[in-house]
């Protein structure tokens, strides 16, 4: 479904993105993991068209996207949640749903759409007129879900959806991007949380300035003793 070869990315003089070669396969939960300042959300914000890259091919569903518009990539089913839930706060629960499904002409789509993201999240339903502003930590992680989800992704890329999560809070929001890959989305998971992220996950990539340093099964990765050691607590 995606694949990325020889892909470079630069701020000015620095090379965020060292040749990386991924790929990601319809049905697949890949997780994407590194340090601060690894080069993950740059990543995302490149699949997403948000950044170009220098060199390099990102292929989705068979065509080229690189260099192309975040909205034609959207368009594609190529959907970026990115880090730090950016909800529009001064806007009720819905009206941010109603703002994801903007691609959406058909009103009746658009409602059976809405009570889809209600069903996948209850606690929006219950609070669909309060301002976001003014919704839990959580909570806002599951409306920026949400709302991406009203784009209906072919590939969700998330960016760190478990951030500022308390631990309960941390393992619903990984059963729910569990519940949304088995009803038929493909994820690419960026994750600090490295011990739920490979949980999840199918495969793994861990990038380490700006280079992919080891790839394998996620259950692998999560038995081996030099992630275990960088990325695990050494648990
Ligand atoms: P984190 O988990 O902290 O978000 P990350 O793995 O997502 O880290 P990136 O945000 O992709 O890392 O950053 C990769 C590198 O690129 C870092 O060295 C960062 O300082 C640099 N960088 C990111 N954004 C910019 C920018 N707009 N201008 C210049 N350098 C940047």
């Amino acid at each position: 479904m995606l694949n990325i070869e020889g892909l470079n990315v630069y701020y000015g003089a620095i090379h965020a993105l060292k040749d990386i070669h991924l790929h990601v396969s319809e049905g697949e939960i890949v997780t994407l993991i590194g340090a601060n300042g690894a080069g993950k959300s740059t990543l995302l914000r490149t699949l997403s068209g948000l950044i170009k890259p220098r060199t390099g091919i990102i292929h989705f569903q068979g065509m080229a996207v690189q260099g192309q518009s975040p909205r034609n990539i959207t368009m594609k089913g190529l959907i970026h949640c990115p880090e730090g839930r950016r909800i529009f706060a001064n806007m009720s629960v819905e009206e941010n749903l109603e703002l994801g499904g903007f691609l959406q002409r058909d009103q009746k789509e658009l409602r059976s759409d809405i009570e889809n993201v209600y069903s996948t999240f209850p606690i929006l339903a219950e609070r669909k007129k309060q301002m976001a502003g003014t919704l839990s930590g959580g909570e806002q992680q599951m409306l920026a879900i949400g709302r991406s989800l009203m784009a209906r992704p072919k590939l969700l890329l998330l960016d760190e959806p478990s951030m500022g999560l308390a631990p309960l809070l941390v393992k619903e929001i990984f059963k729910v991007i569990q519940t949304i890959n088995a009803a038929g989305t493909t994820v690419m998971l960026v994750e600090q949380n490295a011990h739920q992220a490979l949980k999840i996950a199918d495969r793994a990539y861990v990038l380490e300035t700006g280079k992919v340093v080891i790839e394998g099964e996620a259950s692998e990765l999560a038995d081996s003793d030099e992630i275990k050691l960088a990325y695990l607590g050494g648990h």
